[in-house]
């Protein structure tokens, strides 16, 4: 039996690839539900998920996934218009029009950017196709020097530092120019004349997870069952020792998966992941009407959260029952932050107040419901030299003969975390057991 550590996409995934070719596997979620970072809340119609999701058009292990699993036409693609919010006003930036008016940019900042996107080196006489390919190049080179000397200081200061303060705050000094030259890459799919296209799966990604399920058969996946150890014996992984609701379990196994976060693995094996991960709390918002025109709104002036996400700007409201969903989210370095410190109560009431003060029309009489989910491990800080942190699939040889890892600190999950991420993360170990066993 192949023995899996965590019930989330990347620990489903490898529980369902194994199976096809044949193998027994047994998931063991420490939680009471499976999904980890992509569960979701119940709504007057479809799920929706805790934390805000999408896809990217560059990801295509999901999409193959949810078509091998007859769920391919539930995989739907639409604008998610992105604007951003600069001296109380909100800019729309996904037509070449809309760009152009933007008014806190110059018309020469507008075409450095778009060359940089365009991975066109402008700098010197003859402009340099192709010239950030290779991400390794850029590892080592932190993201403000690069954006300043490769386009304009006001592009650095005006455009990307709101970005990076949102997404690492005071982290955001240490983060290499790879990622974003692989953010760009990832993100960089746009309808010329409408903007970015973002993917979603029609009813929720619950419907991944509970087709997964159903593949996978719920007798092989055990819930509240929490991995303590893994025993080692001459240099083999033998059993795992589960803490489940029925009380303390051995389970014998041929080989391990550990489908979580580093720090679990470190608890698990010793195996030491100098990445550092961030926490995030996150808000969703039930309202009785649309707020902003926007799906992804960024905040340049001070606010009380990094981004409000209108995700019913993206996906239509009838889908739940006729609410606007509306998330806020603060990505968290520090646990001394007041926000991480504060109840679910005094953050609803905080932020309710950040909208007021950035969005004048808007009425706390017309919500209808407010919810936090926080968690604090749920992103990597990508500082300089990342790649070289990154946990290899098979850690046989660090750790012991048969344990793989397929957490988010694996390769699949750079330079962007996601569901695809986790779900090649999956694939890759389940494909790793599978060629050791033919060899
Ligand atoms: C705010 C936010 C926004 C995001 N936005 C997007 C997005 O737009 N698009 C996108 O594609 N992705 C997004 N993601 C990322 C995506 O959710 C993750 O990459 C993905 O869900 C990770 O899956 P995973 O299986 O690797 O880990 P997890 O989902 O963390 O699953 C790990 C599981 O292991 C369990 N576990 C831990 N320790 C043990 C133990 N000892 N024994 C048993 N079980 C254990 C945990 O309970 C958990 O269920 C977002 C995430 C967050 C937090």
């Amino acid at each position: 039996m192949i023995g899996i550590i965590g019930g989330g996409l990347a620990g489903l995934s490898a529980a369902y690839y194994l199976q096809q070719k044949g193998y027994q596997v047994r998931v063991f979620e420490g939680a009471e539900e499976v999904g980890g970072l992509a569960a979701s809340y119940e709504t007057k119609g479809d799920s929706i998920e805790k934390f805000y999701h999408h896809l990217s058009k560059s990801e295509e292990t999901i999409v193959e996934l949810a078509e091998e699993l007859g769920i391919g036409s539930k995989v739907e693609w639409k604008i998610g218009k992105n604007a951003y919010y600069v001296d109380g006003e909100i800019f729309p930036l996904d037509t070449p029009w809309e760009i152009l008016r933007y008014p806190h940019l110059t018309l020469y900042d507008k075409m450095r950017l778009t060359l940089l996107t365009l991975g066109i080196d402008a700098r010197g006489i003859f402009p340099k196709i192709g010239a950030y390919e290779d991400l390794e190049d850029f590892e080592h080179i932190p993201v403000e020097d690069f954006v300043r000397e490769h386009t304009t200081n006001n592009i650095f200061d005006k455009f990307i530092t709101p970005l990076l303060e949102a997404k690492f705050g005071k982290y955001k000094h240490r983060v290499s120019a790879a990622w974003l030259l692989g953010r760009i890459k990832f993100r960089g799919q746009r309808n010329l004349l409408k903007g970015e296209i973002l993917g979603y799966i029609n009813g929720g990604f619950v419907e991944l997870i509970d087709t997964l399920i159903e593949e996978i058969g719920q007798e092989n996946i055990i819930t509240g069952a929490f991995v303590e150890q893994i025993i080692v014996k001459n240099g083999k992984v033998e059993s795992m020792v589960i803490d489940t609701k029925k009380g303390k379990i051995i389970e014998e196994v041929d080989a391990v998966i550990v489908a979580t976060m580093p720090s679990v693995l470190e608890n698990l094996t010793g195996y030491e992941c100098p990445i550092q991960f961030q926490g995030a709390v996150c808000a969703l918002m039930s309202y009785s009407e649309q707020i902003t025109e926007t799906y992804w709104l960024n905040i340049s002036d001070e606010s009380r959260f990094g981004a409000i996400i209108e995700h019913t700007n993206f996906i239509h409201p009838r889908r739940y029952g006729g609410e606007h969903l509306v998330y806020m989210v603060s990505y968290i370095q520090d646990f001394e932050e007041s926000i991480w410190k504060m109840t679910d109560e005094e953050i609803e009431e905080y932020w309710i107040e950040g909208v007021e003060e950035l969005i004048s029309s808007f009425d706390r009489k017309k919500i209808n419901w407010f919810k936090v989910s926080r968690n604090p491990l749920t992103a990597p800080i990508y500082e300089m030299g990342y790649i070289d942190k990154i946990i290899p699939y098979d850690i046989s040889k660090e750790v012991g003969e048969g344990i793989y890892y397929a957490g988010m600190a694996s390769k699949a999950q750079y330079p962007e975390r996601s569901l695809n991420g986790a779900i090649e993360a999956g694939r890759a170990c389940a494909d790793l057991i599978i060629e050791r066993k033919r060899d």
